[in-house]
Order: C-alpha cells, then structure tokens, then sequence
C-alpha cells in the first residue's frame, strides 16, 4: 500500500498538491525583507524548512512576515478554530529532591510554604472539578523525596474511580523518571520506564503534558537546569509514552541561557522524533513510506483534508500516541535563580511561536499558553500560528509561586471572547482535540468531529 492509495492515511508525506489547493486561496504574503521569500515559497509548496532557513526566521526584521507564513500554515491545518478546553490544575506537592535555579515552584520539607496533598485531597479536588465542568485534571509535582510509587497510581485510580469523566493528564517527564527510580525499576532502563508508564496508564492516566523539556542543549542544560533529565532523556520518556498509547505534549523553555540556535535544535529533535514515531505507526498498518522522512501532518478541516486524517483517538488503527501540540514557554526570571536575565520580548515571544509552527510541521497543535503569556499576547499569537489558547485552568503555581497570587484562572466567557474579537470561531475541545458539546457543567464529545 502507498501513501497515495491509502484512504485512511493519519498523515501523508509530502501531499503537495492538496496543500497547494489550500494555500492557493490564500492572499499571497508580502515580505519587507527579500530573505523571507524563497522560505514562503517553500512553506507554501509544503517542503520542510532546514535549521538554516530557521535561523534567517530568527534574524530577520520582519517579524511579522514570519508571522503571516506561520498563519498560511495555522490555517491550512486548522482554519480559522481556536480551541480552547475547561481545565484544572493540581499541583499536589510543591517538594521537591532538587533545587533548580530556575525554579520559584520548588521547596525543602521544612521550609515555609512546604505542602503536599493526600490522595484523599486530591480526589476532592477532583470532584470539585468535575462538578465544575472540567473535562482535564493537569497534575504536577515536585519530585518528593518520600512518597513512595502506590501514592501517584492510588492518586490516579481515585480520581478515576470518583471523577470517571476527567482526563487526567499527568507527570512530566521528570517526574517520570523519578517514578520509574522509586519503582525500584530504575536498572531495567527503556524497558523499565514503559513497564511504569503502563502502570499509570491502567491506573487511569490519559495523556502527559510536555513539561520539563527546557531546552535540548547540554550547555544550557548544565548551565541552568543541572540536576534534571537531559534532552535524551526527556525525549525517551515521550517516546515510551507514545508506545504505550499515551499522546504527549511538547514544550521548549526560552529566554534563558539558551540562545537561538540551541531553540532551532530543540525544534529539529522533536520533529525528528515525531517522524519516527509516525512511521512506526505508519508500519504497523502496513503503509509503506518513501524515502524521504519528510512529513506533513494533515489535521485541517475535512472538506480540505477528507482522506488524509490522523484518526482520532479510540478509533481503530491508532494504537500509537504521538506529541500533540507544540508549546514554547517564555523563561519568567522573577522569583528565579536567574533573576538578572531580562527574560523575553513580546516581539520574540511572537516570533518563537510562529517559528515553532513553521518548523514543527509534524506536530498537529501550537498553543498560546495564555497563563505564561497573558491572554492578550495568546490572541495575538493566534494570528501567528497558535490554535490552541489551553484551558481556563484555575490554579497554577508552577510559575507564579513568587509573584502576587497563585490562583490563575479565567472563563471560558473571556477565552470566547479573546478567539472572536480576533476573528476565530471559539471551540471548546477535550484533552485529545475533540470537539465538546456543552451545556453548563454538563458536556459531551461531539457526535461528529469536524476539526482534529
Ligand atoms: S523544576 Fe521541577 S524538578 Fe526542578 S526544582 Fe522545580 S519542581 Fe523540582
């Protein structure tokens, strides 16, 4: 079977002429800078773009030229939806066994502000959302020293057991790893991590989140986050999950000690993973790929992308999961141990996303993660090639420990708001992008989905 007979294709490689009809009912862009135009004619035509032709993205002036190509491929794949989702956050304990000098989130057992939640805790709060209207539980933590493995699968089986309507989508890599160390099963490595991701799985964990990545550079790693798990790492722990049929999240932190060059390489590994994930998956249902490992991951509208769709998650076919969304975080310094860096711009907080859309062509969803960016710069990201504005969260600490209060949150009323008056059609989405009637607290997913 080839790509071009397959009628079911989760995504195809290289199916140009179909992004061509796309592309060609959009305006074309005008650039200020020359250096812009053979990269717009190679987004248009579909072609992936090289670390080289990131980096004149990266420098270039035109910062709003990248932005309009990022929003040629935004629409080409999702039209003019934003999604957005009801969620909570639990950070069940802010202890953690390392310190790093990033981090305003992190506390010693004793020290002031020190907390953990029982499993009883965290199933209440559970409740409450559910009861809310939530469809996603978000739950981080520290890495405690002295919890021991039963407390996170009891954690997620109680939830499971009392909220059954929740996705839990749970423990970043990091996290993870500190698992498979306290399982005692550390010594059995690759094995060992997705014999640990299966427990969690069966104990009713859905998806990751994609916490934790920072940025994929040795350098900075040591420099800024020394302690935690490399890149390699980070990246095996994702591609565990997605073996055992957990979709994952991707994030890269900027704005630190990382420079440009290092956030084009992050972007290339992820890709790269991606494409391998997708060809594995690609193989088990007997497509056979050409040689080229570029690929394009079609999730528009249906009318533009009928046969060349992911299936959506539960149906048959799609044993494997794969990184779902793309999510650049700003480096917030405050409260850091980097207080004396300036942190980011506006300006390379709207570049990088784009840059991120443009080059993670594989990855269906960009997001504008409006907690890290505030929800004005998440409505204007979503002319630069976000999608996705995440949840109305309700508490989250991990950045804002330090600063006047802890408690984000926002209404779905106000992410409404932010995707129309930018001119999008709002749409509420489960944890796996499907589409969600609701009705106040209660919701369901739709018989129909139109959009991935
Ligand atoms: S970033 Fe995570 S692992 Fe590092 S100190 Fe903070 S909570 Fe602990």
């Amino acid at each position: 079977m080839s790509w071009s007979s397959q009628m079911t294709v989760p995504f195809c490689l290289q199916c140009l002429s179909m992004i061509n009809d796309v592309a060609n009912t959009v305006a074309p862009i005008r650039f200020f800078d020359p250096a812009l135009q053979a990269i717009g004619e190679k987004v248009i035509e579909g072609s992936r773009l090289s670390l080289e032709e990131g980096a004149v993205l990266y420098e270039t002036r035109d910062v709003h030229g990248v932005c309009r190509l990022a929003d040629l491929v935004r629409r080409r794949m999702h039209g003019r939806v934003a999604y957005y989702n009801v969620n909570r956050h639990i950070n069940y304990s802010n202890i953690c066994a390392l310190s790093c000098s990033f981090c305003a989130f992190h506390r010693k057992k004793d020290q002031d502000g020190a907390y953990e939640m029982s499993v009883e805790q965290v199933t209440q709060e559970a409740i409450k959302a559910e009861e809310a209207g939530a469809t996603e539980l978000h739950i981080v933590g520290g890495l405690h020293p002295w919890l021991d493995f039963s407390y996170y699968t009891s954690m997620l089986s109680s939830i499971r057991e009392a909220a059954p309507s929740l996705h839990l989508k749970s423990f970043t890599a990091v996290e993870i790893v500190h698992l498979q160390r306290i399982s005692k099963r550390g010594k059995e490595g690759y094995e060992g991590m997705k014999s640990v991701l299966r427990d969690l799985r069966d104990a009713g964990l859905g998806s990751l989140p994609g916490g934790g990545a920072e940025v994929f550079d040795d350098r900075a790693h040591d420099t800024a986050f020394k302690g935690k798990i490399r890149g390699d790492q980070w990246l095996d722990v994702h591609r565990a999950a997605h073996e055992v049929g957990l979709n994952t999240n991707a994030t890269m932190l900027y704005g630190h000690v990382e420079g440009r060059p290092e956030r084009l390489v992050h972007m290339d590994l992820l890709r790269k993973q991606q494409d391998v994930t997708l060809q594995n998956w690609a193989a088990t249902q007997g497509i056979s790929t050409p040689g080229s490992p570029e690929q394009v991951t079609l999730t528009g509208p249906a009318e533009s992308y009928p046969n060349h769709r992911l299936p959506m998650p539960g149906q048959a076919g799609l044993e494997t999961g794969y990184f779902q969304t793309i999510i650049p975080l700003p480096f917030f310094p405050d409260g850091s141990g980097l207080e004396q860096l300036p942190g980011p711009s506006g300006l390379e907080n709207l570049r990088t996303l784009a840059i991120a859309r443009l080059m993670l062509d594989n990855i269906p969803h960009a997001k504008a993660f409006w907690i890290m960016q505030t929800l004005g710069m998440a409505q204007l990201m979503l002319d630069a090639g976000a999608n996705d504005l995440d949840g109305t969260v309700v508490w989250y600490d991990i950045t804002h420990l330090e600063g006047a209060t802890t408690h984000q949150e926002t209404t779905t009323n106000d992410l409404r708001r932010a995707a129309e008056e930018a001119g999008y059609e709002a749409v509420e989405r489960d944890t796996l992008y499907r589409r969600v009637n609701r009705n106040g607290s209660k919701w369901s997913l739709a018989p129909e989905v139109a959009l991935r």
